[in-house]
Parts: C-alpha cells; sequence; structure tokens
C-alpha cells in the first residue's frame, strides 16, 4: 500500500524534530475524519492491523532479498489496557526511524488522508466507496483522542523513535529506547468508544475484517484469524468437505453449496477465489450480492455488485482482487476495464463450471439444476458468450420421467415426422389428456413450466430459427394419427362424407358456425375430441394479456379436433341417424366441454351448465342393463 502513495507527497513545513506541525489545506482534518464514517469507526482496526501486516511483509521481503535467513515468528499483537483506556496494536515488522515517521506518518499519511476526505466529504452515500480504504494511520482519530507511536526500524544502528498527537495539528516526535524491532500504535480512545476495550467487540471487528490475513493476529493471547484460507490454496489439495466447511464458515447457517468454481488467475489479471452457488431457499435475498470482496485477505466489502454480472447475484463466496482500485467509487467501478474483465472470467469459469457438471454425471447435476436453470437462462438472454457456451447443455426435464435432456438431443430423438419442433407442456395436470397421447406415441415432450420458460423459448427460437416449439396441444403431430384411415366414406343421401357430417353436427349442435372444427382419426380411440390453440396465436394471446390488453386475434380461439376413431363420435352420428337429436345435443355438448375443460377456464355459468348435464348423463345409465 506504500508505493501507490509515495508519488503523492507534499511540501510540509517541520519546525523541529522534536515538535512540529502538520501542515494542512483543509482547515482542520481530525474534525472531519472524527465524524466520517460515523457508523463504521470500527474500520481503523483493519487499517492499523493491515498496516501491521504491511510491515511484517516489508520485513519478510527484506530478509529475502538480503537472505538474512531469520527464522522470526511474524505476529500482531492486539491488546487492551482499561485501566488506561488504551488499545495497542503492535507488530515485529520493518519498523520505522523518526526519519521515516516524518516521511510516512506526517506527509504521506496526512495527506492521503487529506486528499481522501477532500474528494469523498460532499459523497451523499458514503457507503459507496467501497472499502473505504486509503483513509489508513489516521482513521484512528475516529476512535481516539491521542494516538502514539513506538517504532524500532530494522536497520542497523537504528533508535526507537516515539511519536505522538492528540488530534491537533501538532505532533511530538523523539527517540526513545526500544528493545525489539517493529512497531506500537497505542490509541488512547475517546470516551464515548470504550467498547473498543471489550475483547469480544474487539474480537468481533477483527473476525470481521482480518479473519484471512496471512500473519497471526493475536488478541489477548488468542489468534483470531486463519492465515490461509481455502482461496489461497491449491484446489487439488482441497477435498469437497474442506470447501464446505469453508462455506459454513463464511455462511454459518446456510444448507450446504450446490457446486463452487475455485479462481486462482495470476495472467493476465490478479484474482483469486472461491465462488459458491447456493441453495437458494425461500429467505435468501436474490437481489442483492453475497460475495465478500478481499484485497490481499483484507477484508474490504460484502457488497461488491460490480464484479459479477447481475444474472448471478445469488453467488456467494469470496474474491481475492489485489489490484483493484478499491478507493474509487461504484460508478467508476462499473467502467474499469479491470472489473469488466473480471466479470467476463466469472461468466466463462461459472459457464465451465455447468458444462462439466453436466458432462460429469447429469442425474447428479440434475438437482442443483433444478434450483439453478433460471439465472442460468437469464444469464443466457442477457449475455451471448454465455449462451454460446450453455447452448449444448441447457437442461430440460422430460415429462413423465426423472430424465434431462438438451435441445440437440431432443431433436436427435425426433423423427422425420416432427423434425425440428419441440414439444413441451407447461401444465402438467391440464394438459394430460394430450401427453398421454404423446406418450403412447414415445413422442417426447419437455416440462417448460417456470416463468422465465415462456421468454426463453421466444429467445432460443430466435437464436435458431430452425427450431420450433410447440405446446402439446398446439397441433396434432402425424404420429399421432392412424395412417391407413385415409377412407372417409359418404355418410346419407346428402353426399356429405362422415367427417363432413361430423363436423355438420358439431356445429348445429353448438350453435357456433364459426367454430373451427377438424376430423382426424387418432390412434388413441378413447379421447372423443381435443382442443387446439395455434402456437403463435395463443403466444400472442399471452403478450397482450401481460401488457394489460386482450386483444383477440385469430387462432387465438381454440379449434375443435374431433377424433374420427373415437366409438364416442359413432354413437353420435349413430343417434343422429336414429333422429334422436336431443341425445345428440347431451353427447355433443359435453364432447365439447370436456375438450375444454383441459385448456380453459369455466366460468360459473359454465360449470353449471356442465355439471347438469353431468348429472343427466348419470341419470342414464342403466345399472342393470345387459343389452350392451
Ligand atoms: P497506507 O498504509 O495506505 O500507505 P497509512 O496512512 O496507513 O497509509 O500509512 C502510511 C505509511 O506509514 C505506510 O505506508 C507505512 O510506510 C507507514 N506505516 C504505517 N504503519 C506502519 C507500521 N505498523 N510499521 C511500519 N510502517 C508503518
Amino acid at each position: 500500500m506504500t508505493e501507490k502513495k509515495s508519488s503523492k507527497k507534499k511540501t510540509i513545513k517541520q519546525k523541529s524534530a522534536e515538535q512540529g506541525n502538520i501542515s494542512i489545506h483543509t482547515e482542520n482534518i481530525f474534525p472531519i475524519i472524527k465524524k466520517w464514517l460515523y457508523s463504521e469507526k470500527e474500520i481503523f482496526l483493519r487499517e492499523l492491523v493491515s498496516n501491521a501486516v504491511d510491515a511484517i511483509h516489508k520485513m519478510q521481503h527484506v530478509n529475502l532479498v538480503e537472505n538474512l535467513q531469520k527464522s522470526d515468528e511474524y505476529r500482531v499483537d492486539v491488546s487492551l489496557d482499561k485501566e488506561n483506556k488504551t488499545l495497542t496494536i503492535k507488530d515485529n515488522g520493518i519498523g520505522m526511524t523518526a526519519d521515516e515517521i516524518r516521511r510516512y506518518i506526517n506527509q504521506i499519511a496526512f495527506s492521503s488522508a487529506e486528499e481522501f476526505v477532500e474528494k469523498f466529504k460532499d459523497l451523499e452515500d458514503k457507503s459507496q466507496i467501497i472499502g473505504h480504504f486509503g483513509l489508513g494511520f489516521y482513521s484512528s482519530f475516529m476512535v481516539a483522542k491521542k494516538v502514539e507511536i513506538r517504532s524500532l526500524s530494522y536497520q542497523a544502528d537504528a533508535s526507537g523513535a516515539y511519536w505522538s498527537c492528540d488530534g491537533s495539528t501538532s505532533y511530538e516526535l523523539s527517540e526513545i529506547d526500544k528493545a525489539d524491532r517493529g512497531t506500537e500504535i497505542t490509541l488512547f480512545l475517546e470516551d464515548d468508544e470504550l467498547e473498543f476495550l471489550e475483547t469480544p467487540r474487539v474480537r468481533e471487528v477483527l473476525t470481521r475484517y482480518c479473519n484471512f490475513l496471512p500473519i497471526a493476529i493475536h488478541l489477548e493471547g488468542d489468534v483470531v484469524n486463519d492465515q490461509n484460507p481455502l482461496w489461497t490454496k491449491m484446489a487439488s489439495e482441497l477435498s469437497d468437505d474442506d470447501y464446505k466447511e469453508f462455506y459454513h464458515k463464511l455462511y454459518p447457517f446456510s444448507d450446504d453449496p450446490l457446486f463452487w468454481i475455485h479462481l486462482n488467475i495470476d495472467f493476465p489479471f490478479n484474482l483469486k477465489g472461491i465462488l459458491y452457488f447456493p441453495k437458494l431457499t425461500n429467505e435468501f435475498d436474490v437481489t442483492k450480492s453475497h460475495i465478500k470482496l478481499f484485497c490481499n485477505q483484507v477484508f474490504v466489502s460484502d457488497n461488491c455488485a460490480e464484479l459479477i454480472p447481475e444474472f448471478l447475484t445469488p453467488l456467494q463466496g469470496c474474491l481475492d482482487a489485489p489490484d483493484l482500485p478499491l478507493n474509487v467509487s461504484r460508478s467508476y467501478l462499473q467502467n474499469e476495464p479491470q472489473v469488466r474483465k473480471i466479470r467476463d472470467v466469472i461468466t466463462s469459469r461459472v459457464a465451465g463450471k455447468i458444462v462439466e457438471l453436466d458432462k460429469q454425471d447429469r442425474t447428479a447435476f440434475s438437482p442443483a439444476w433444478a434450483d439453478i436453470h433460471t439465472f442460468v437462462k437469464f444469464g443466457m438472454m442477457k449475455d451471448d458468450k454465455f449462451y454460446e457456451k450453455l447452448k449444448d447443455h441447457t437442461l430440460f426435464a422430460l415429462s413423465g420421467s426423472e430424465e434431462w435432456m438438451t435441445l440437440p438431443e431432443y431433436i436427435e430423438g425426433n423423427s422425420a415426422a416432427e423434425a425440428t419442433t419441440i414439444y413441451y407442456t407447461n401444465d402438467e395436470v391440464a394438459q394430460a389428456t394430450y401427453l398421454k397421447l404423446f406418450k403412447a406415441q414415445g413422442i417426447n415432450v419437455l416440462v417448460l413450466d417456470t416463468q422465465i420458460d415462456s421468454h426463453f423459448i421466444q429467445f432460443l427460437e430466435m437464436k435458431n430459427s430452425e427450431v420450433k416449439f410447440a405446446r402439446v396441444d398446439a397441433d396434432i403431430t402425424q404420429k399421432l394419427i392412424q395412417q391407413d384411415a385415409a377412407s372417409d366414406p359418404v355418410d346419407g343421401e346428402d353426399g356429405k362424407t362422415r367427417d363432413e357430417r361430423i363436423i355438420e353436427l358439431f356445429k348445429q349442435s353448438l350453435k357456433d358456425e364459426s367454430l373451427e372444427v377438424r376430423v382426424e382419426r387418432l390412434k388413441d380411440k378413447s379421447v372423443p375430441a381435443m382442443a387446439l390453440f395455434s402456437e403463435q396465436g395463443r403466444r400472442f394471446q399471452e403478450m397482450t394479456r401481460t401488457m394489460g390488453k386482450n386483444i383477440p386475434m385469430p387462432g387465438s380461439v381454440p379449434s375443435l379436433l374431433i377424433n374420427g376413431s373415437s366409438p364416442i363420435v359413432q354413437k353420435i352420428l349413430d343417434l343422429h341417424a336414429r333422429q334422436k337429436a336431443e341425445d345428440v345435443d347431451l353427447l355433443v355438448a359435453q364432447v365439447y366441454d370436456l375438450a375444454m375443460l383441459t385448456c380453459r377456464a369455466f366460468d360459473q355459468e359454465q360449470m353449471a351448465r356442465f355439471l347438469d348435464r353431468s348429472h343427466q348423463l348419470l341419470s342414464r345409465v342403466n345399472v342393470d342393463s345387459t343389452e350392451e
């Protein structure tokens, strides 16, 4: 964190080595800092502890470069002194000489804090600053009336340095005896900030922000952090249980995740992390980001919606993105090319994972698919690359079975008669009659019964002009029709054929000349008639209805298909021949209602008529009859 600021040095008037004034451009920065981010004062701990960890990293680096072969036990200690009302953060890092304190604390640290406040003081929504990085050392003045630094640099012959500042613009700097290398920062807490003397409270803050820091953080003797969080490890070393355990550490009361993705990217940018697809329950808020963002294992934010595409908002887990400029506003982040790249990588990895899981074991994967399919379909409609990756692995449930299949698999299973038509049902109960017919002929029917499916169907047809989706009640496929039943004999003296007679009877009896009626001989004789909706007409109708209008258009009213091979239809013809007009009317009306019942809700009057007629028919059954 030092490098990025060293270029921002500002001139500071230095009176003497002992006493001095921090030169400021805003009249007084401390009142602003104190008021700053009132609700998140606790971040001072994160800032100071991560500085301590940085100082240790620098020491480790020096050891490495100078080959000092030291085997220090690097650690950060947070200690609380209730009597003196102080909180102290101590590290055995690189330390600072008095001169460095002058440069790094008085100058750089101060000027960057000042710059930070300048930049964001007018911002209404303070939470817009991701992680609020950049306030650094001076954030200690949010809770302290006085801050002291005691430090001993690693450099040979360095002497200890003492710095103190009471939140005014003057500071004190002097030489002290200090035996051990490193820095100790002591905060004399304000009277209304004494909560930071309570171990549980401090532990809570450390767990929130410092839980995964790579150096041991001791609080009153205990190590509070996990220095090697899972995302820093190699995926090959980890078991499913390791991932689940880590997930439960991050989200204690959740069910096991459905699956996860371990990111470990070094090039062209750094990005590590583990993303989990959670089991979505009713309580799960799918509108808000659940990912925890880290920067070199320092917790930054648990709301980083910018980093993942909208359709993947349910993802949980953590991302460690050390290269991201974090102290900038949201709107900036959105346009940051780096952020776009991260989003692309995540999208592509999620798609890759779904493909992998499908290839590995579809049966095992299908319950998870059932949970995530809405997001995946939404994503495919939003993001073309995502669509391309997943188009051959988008799963659809097969009606009447436990099986799932992809579109290419479905089309491959089609006979020449159906070609690229995909039959589907959006209501297995209401469309049971149709499903029975399809099943008997071995034609696959997909279940597309969720809200997104009607949009998804349109989308898929647009993407691939060859495929056509047809609901099972849209039309009748040739496969359901008896092929040898071409004969349509003349029926009666007026020269009409049997089919024409049937049509005439139905139209007259129903008193609806405009009703579209056609006769086909179905292989299944048990169904006397079916309602058919033209796919396009119905879709148009549904669309206008969702727009709050109801514009009738040709094809949007169901037509009636009469099964010429049904014995009931034959019975109607026979009754007609015997001039039993009343019976004909009764049967025609009942056959019609039964066909419509599967697809259209009756209004009160229609229902009353239907029940009345049913009772009439029941009363005609002669239980003692042995005639037939
Ligand atoms: P940042 O950490 O973002 O650079 P800070 O205001 O927190 O900004 O700190 C300013 C500088 O002071 C750091 O860059 C570092 O050089 C020095 N510093 C702060 N804390 C320590 C520490 N515990 N040990 C050594 N140097 C420190």
